[in-house]
Formats: C-alpha cells, sequence, structure tokens
C-alpha cells in the first residue's frame, strides 16, 4: 500500500488537486541520439522524460519542454539505450567461488548494480535462481524505476539427471533434473505459477564428458511451456541440437552453435520456426582460455569497478594463469570462439534475428566489464556498431516480449539510457566512455 502511495500518478488523482500536481520531468539536451531503432543518429536532440518514461526523443527544434524540468546538457556527448543482456545468471557467484549460500540479497544487488554501472539495464537470468529472485523482480515491477539492473528470470532450467550442469561447482539442486513427460509438465506448472519470464534448458554433453538430455524430451518442455504462454530458449553446444530444436519450435538459441559452421539448411531451419539467435555468448568461449596469459584489461581503470581487489589479484596471478593453461581442454575453446564468431555473422547477414548476451556471472565471467567485451567481440566477428547495439535494445527487447516498455530510446519507453563521452557508431568500444547510466528515470551512474 505504502509503496503505491508514492506513485505520482495516484497522488495526482487522489491526494492532490491538479494545480500542485507536478510530474517529475528530465530533459537531456544537446547530445546526439542512437535511439536502438537502426535509424542514423540525431544530432543536438532532446530526450523529456516524464516519471521515469521517455515523452519525447528527437531534434531539439521540436521538442516541447514543460516548465520546471530539470534540463541536463550533455552537449558533445552520445545518448544509447540501456544494453539488455539476454543471458546473465545472478546471486550465486561471489569472487570467484559459485554457490547457492552465496545467493543472498545483498549479493544479487550488490550484481545488479556492477551490471547497471556498466550501462546493462536489464539482464535475464538464465535458469539458475532461487525464490528471492522472484520477490526482487516483483519489487521491481512495483515501480517500474529500480536503482539496479531489471531481472527477468527463467528461475530454475531443465536438465537430464545428473546432467548438464549439476556437476558444475555450486549447481547441483539447481535445476529440474527430468527424464520422464510428466516431470517435465509438473515442472512447467511451478514455472508458469512463478510467472517466469522464459524456459530454459540445457542441452549439452559438455565435450562428451556429462549426459545430455534427450532431445524428444525437450520437444516436451517446448510445447509444454508453449500451451502455458511461455517461450524456451536452450543453452546448446552442437550444431545437429541446435537445428533439431529450431526444428522443434524453440524459441532462442541461449549460445552459439559452436562444433561447426552453420549453413543453408540450418539458417532454413531458424527462419521456418522463427527461432533467434538470442545471445552468441563469446565472452563465454573467452573466459575458457583468456585467464592462461593475465589479460592486459585487468589493469584498465574501466575493468577494476567490476571485481574486488582480491579477485583481481587472483585472476592476475602466476598460480590461477597456471591452472587455466594446463587444461588443454579449455584451449580447444579458441577455436570454438572463431565458430561462433563466423555463426553470428552468417546468421546476421541471412536475416536470422538475434540479440545480445554474454553468460556472465559464473566465475571468472565477469558481470558488467565483459558485456563490452562481447560488443568488441561481436565487432570482430564483423558485425557494425549499429547492428551491436540494434541488438542489445530494439531486438533484445523484442524477443522479450518487452517492446512495450523497453528497448528503443523513444516514446512510450522507460528511459533506460547510457550517455557516453564518444561516438560508439564509429567504434563499439566508445561504449567504455559511459559517463552516466539512467533506469527508468533515475540516474544510477
Ligand atoms: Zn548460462
Amino acid at each position: 500500500m505504502r509503496r503505491r502511495l508514492l506513485r505520482p500518478a495516484l497522488l495526482c488523482a487522489t491526494l492532490w488537486t491538479a494545480a500542485v500536481c507536478q510530474a517529475q520531468v528530465t530533459v537531456l539536451e544537446n547530445a546526439t541520439l542512437i535511439d536502438g531503432t537502426g535509424r542514423p543518429p540525431v544530432a543536438n536532440s532532446t530526450v523529456v522524460i516524464t516519471n521515469g518514461r521517455i515523452t519525447y526523443a528527437g531534434p531539439k527544434a521540436q521538442a516541447k519542454v514543460p516548465g520546471g524540468a530539470a534540463r541536463v546538457n550533455v552537449a558533445g556527448k552520445f545518448i544509447v539505450p540501456g544494453v539488455i543482456n539476454l543471458h546473465g545468471h545472478l546471486g550465486a557467484t561471489k569472487g570467484l567461488v559459485q554457490d547457492n549460500k552465496n545467493y543472498t540479497r545483498e549479493n544479487t544487488f550488490h550484481q545488479l548494480k556492477t551490471y547497471a554501472n556498466y550501462g546493462v539495464t536489464s539482464v535475464v537470468s538464465m535458469g539458475s535462481d532461487q525464490p528471492l529472485i522472484l520477490d526482487i523482480r516483483r519489487e521491481q515491477r512495483a515501480t517500474g524505476r529500480p536503482k539496479e539492473a531489471r531481472v527477468f528470470t527463467a528461475f530454475r532450467g531443465f536438465t537430464g539427471p545428473g546432467g548438464y550442469p549439476t556437476k558444475a561447482p555450486g549447481m547441483k539442486g539447481v535445476p529440474y533434473e527430468v527424464s520422464t513427460p510428466a516431470q517435465v509438465e509438473k515442472a512447467l506448472d511451478e514455472l508458469a505459477s512463478r510467472h517466469v519470464d522464459l524456459v530454459k534448458v540445457w542441452v549439452d554433453d559438455h565435450l562428451g564428458k556429462e549426459q545430455k538430455i534427450p532431445i524428444p524430451l525437450v520437444k516436451v518442455i517446448i510445447s509444454g511451456a508453449k500451451k502455458r504462454g511461455l517461450n524456451t530458449a536452450a543453452h546448446i553446444f552442437y550444431y545437429d541440437d541446435a537445428k533439431a530444436l529450431a526444428e522443434g519450435g524453440l524459441y532462442g538459441l541461449a549460445h552459439s552453435v559452436r562444433d561447426k559452421e552453420v549453413d543453408a539448411a540450418f539458417i532454413a531451419s531458424m527462419k521456418k520456426s522463427g527461432t533467434w539467435q538470442a545471445a552468441a555468448t563469446f565472452t563465454r568461449e573467452l573466459s575458457m582460455f583468456v585467464y592462461a596469459q593475465p589479460p592486459q584489461w585487468l589493469d584498465d581503470p574501466f575493468f577494476t569497478p567490476s571485481v574486488s581487489p582480491e579477485t583481481r589479484a587472483t585472476l592476475k596471478s602466476a598460480a590461477y594463469a597456471k591452472n587455466v593453461a594446463a587444461n588443454p581442454e579449455n584451449m580447444l575453446y579458441k577455436g570454438f570462439l572463431k565458430t561462433a564468431q563466423k555463426n553470428l555473422k552468417k546468421l546476421a547477414d541471412a536475416g536470422v534475428p538475434y540479440g545480445f548476451g554474454t553468460d556472465t556471472g559464473p566465475p571468472a565471467r565477469i558481470q558488467g566489464f565483459f558485456e563490452h567485451l562481447e560488443m568488441q567481440l561481436m565487432a570482430e566477428a564483423g558485425l557494425t556498431p549499429q547492428q551491436i547495439i540494434t541488438s542489445w535494445s530494439k531486438s533484445a527487447a523484442q524477443w522479450l516480449g518487452a517492446s512495450k516498455d523497453l528497448g528503443t530510446a523513444e516514446a512510450g519507453h522507460w528511459a533506460d539510457l547510457v550517455v557516453t563521452a564518444k561516438n560508439p557508431l564509429t567504434d563499439i568500444n566508445n561504449m567504455r566512455t559511459i559517463e552516466q547510466v539512467y533506469i527508468g528515470g533515475n540516474r544510477v551512474r
């Protein structure tokens, strides 16, 4: 009840007279606006934010700014939609340790604030959650104006009995381990009753080391989710699995195909079912081998706020590097990354829709900073800055079914915005010149 009374619209309607009822208006003026639609940028723009939502975004000449607005001069700077990360994980990792004992309100908020600090204004938590996440999501949606990244969640994902990733540290008991359609239906009922934003399934044998859930059972998950009005995203690794699931009506691939290059038959399957390459997660591959030689960016002042000094010291240590380098399997991921990059470029060129996602959150997959590395790797794959920006704004919101509220910097949407000093359209790495971040019109950086 108390939270409701804080909402300005309700105050206006019930308590105050129209004369004293003032909307909260913030105006960002004089920047170049890159709105996420893919249209050319608007130089000398005005963005009017009323009670957290954009009510105008376009040329300054046509803007009507109400009296009493708080005006922010961002001349010479660039306004870009906040990043919607379609593949993250929350709560369980602290430092470099993944354990559900870490899944506290404090740790989860710390992570959501870290994302926000790097311009990631929404994150989809992909199947590794505890009930706490549903409380946080409910609290955020009560106002629509959180002070940290917005949460979307698959809650608990599916795998087979003892399947991937239940042997990863801290992951036992997190996903549903199913072997029959009846078990699938029961779990889907629970997910539907908790109003999850999507359904997640892991389809992987971890390079032949673990049990993979059978494809026919995954198809039961996909169709059962659909019956309940839910879309399914799949962790896949292999071409054959991804193609079979696209043919089974899968909504989104939560990783790139990494064992081989996709081809015309694959693209046709994706298009026929409307399957998205929801997240390419290049930084997931990178994280497997990059620490074998401590990367230079561990000393980059843009990186350092993303982790604790202790975590940074560990990642920089010779012992950590030696441990990563000692596992020859880790080095295979250099090739998997290259294949993934070729595949995203092929899919993009063929007109298959794609979003943006990193798989950050597990140990050494650094929330906030890795989203910027992902942009860099997408550019190296051959995507233009405009394509990359659209992937995390307009496209990501569309895939989530959140286009009414989020995505582009257009009137009607929540003002989830990033202000940069340099132009990300000339070099996507200029996203690292972040100066301000807004979520629901509130400045959070
Ligand atoms: Zn993941």
